[in-house]
């Protein structure tokens, strides 16, 4: 087939084909990075907005593909979504905070992010029980970060398994708050312990004019008023810190006091404090 137009017609499959086989091969590398050992948590302070001391961190999962290196959370969550590939990598992460959190001081804490597909699976209570146990952590040094797509699920599972989680004890905390499908009523369905307001609302609040400043206000109050805490993301600057402060968040997240670090230097952080 040399004339042009079938030629034509050939270079598109054939991008269509490499990018179905791409798709392929970073699922069958993700198959084997849990054996492979090319999975990695990296921890982000989690800081208290009133004195500056770190309350904690939070997990973030790191991949190192042998050949494309280090790949964003972004990239490959959704590819092992999709594979079914992510219950098993959940459940590493579980356990692998649990381990690390057993080498930080009791009050440090440590949160870990959930995908709506490990909150519908029944065996996530055992999975979570038996990490705690095994570290021997007491559960409310845990938190597990939920995203509000768990509510688009069936109502009774998503009720019990709220319970299931209470009762082992683990905080709970709602994540990435306002990007979504947020509904006030969430907030009386389920009981968080915090909520975690979305780096979109923090982005431009300094700014003259901006209305997130109103919004995050509002989110903290009522926080407050549920006896919740409440995270500020993705804080990058002194102008944004001082202002997350002023509005009533509890805790401040963000490049500002640290990204995702190694493990061991999440403990030195602990010791001297980030750096800033
Ligand atoms: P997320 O849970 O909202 O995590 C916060 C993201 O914002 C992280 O990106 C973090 O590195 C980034 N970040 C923190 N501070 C700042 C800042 O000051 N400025 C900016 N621009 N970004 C900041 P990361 O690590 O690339 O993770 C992206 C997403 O991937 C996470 O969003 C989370 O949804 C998902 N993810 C990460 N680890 C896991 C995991 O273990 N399991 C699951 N299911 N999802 C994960
Ligand atoms: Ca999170
Ligand atoms: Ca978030
Ligand atoms: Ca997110």
């Amino acid at each position: 087939a040399k004339d042009g137009g079938r030629g034509r017609f050939h270079f598109y499959s054939d991008n269509l084909h490499s990018a179905a086989e791409e798709r392929a091969s970073l699922e069958e590398a993700l198959r084997d990075a849990i054996a492979n050992g090319s999975f990695e948590l990296h921890y982000q302070p989690v800081v208290n907005a009133a004195d500056s001391n770190i309350a904690g961190f939070e997990a973030l999962l790191r991949w190192n593909h042998p050949a494309k290196g280090w790949l964003s959370p972004d990239k490959f969550i959704p590819v092992a979504e999709e594979a079914g590939l992510i219950l098993a990598i959940g459940s590493w992460v579980i356990r692998t905070a649990c381990a690390d959190l057993a080498r930080w001081p009791e009050d440090v804490r440590c949160a870990v992010n959930v995908s709506p597909l490990q909150f519908s699976d029944p065996q996530l209570p055992s999975i979570i029980t038996n990490a705690l146990a095994a570290a021997q952590i007491n559960p409310s040094r845990l938190e597990l970060e939920i995203t509000e797509s768990v509510f688009l699920g069936d109502d009774a599972g998503t009720d019990a398994m709220f319970t299931a989680l209470k009762r082992i004890g683990v905080r709970l905390a709602l994540d990435d708050f306002g990007t979504g499908y947020s509904s006030l009523g969430y907030l009386k369905r389920a009981p968080f312990d915090k909520i975690k307001i979305d780096q979109s609302f923090v982005r431009g609040a300094t700014q003259a004019g901006s209305r997130n400043g109103a919004i995050i206000t509002s989110i903290t109050s009522l926080a407050k008023s549920l006896g919740m805490d409440t995270t500020a993301e993705g804080v990058e600057t002194l102008d944004e810190l001082e202002l997350v402060r002023n509005l009533g968040c509890s805790h401040v997240q963000g490049y500002i006091y640290s990204k995702a670090v190694p493990f061991d230097a999440a403990l030195g952080y602990i010791i001297d404090g980030p750096a800033m």
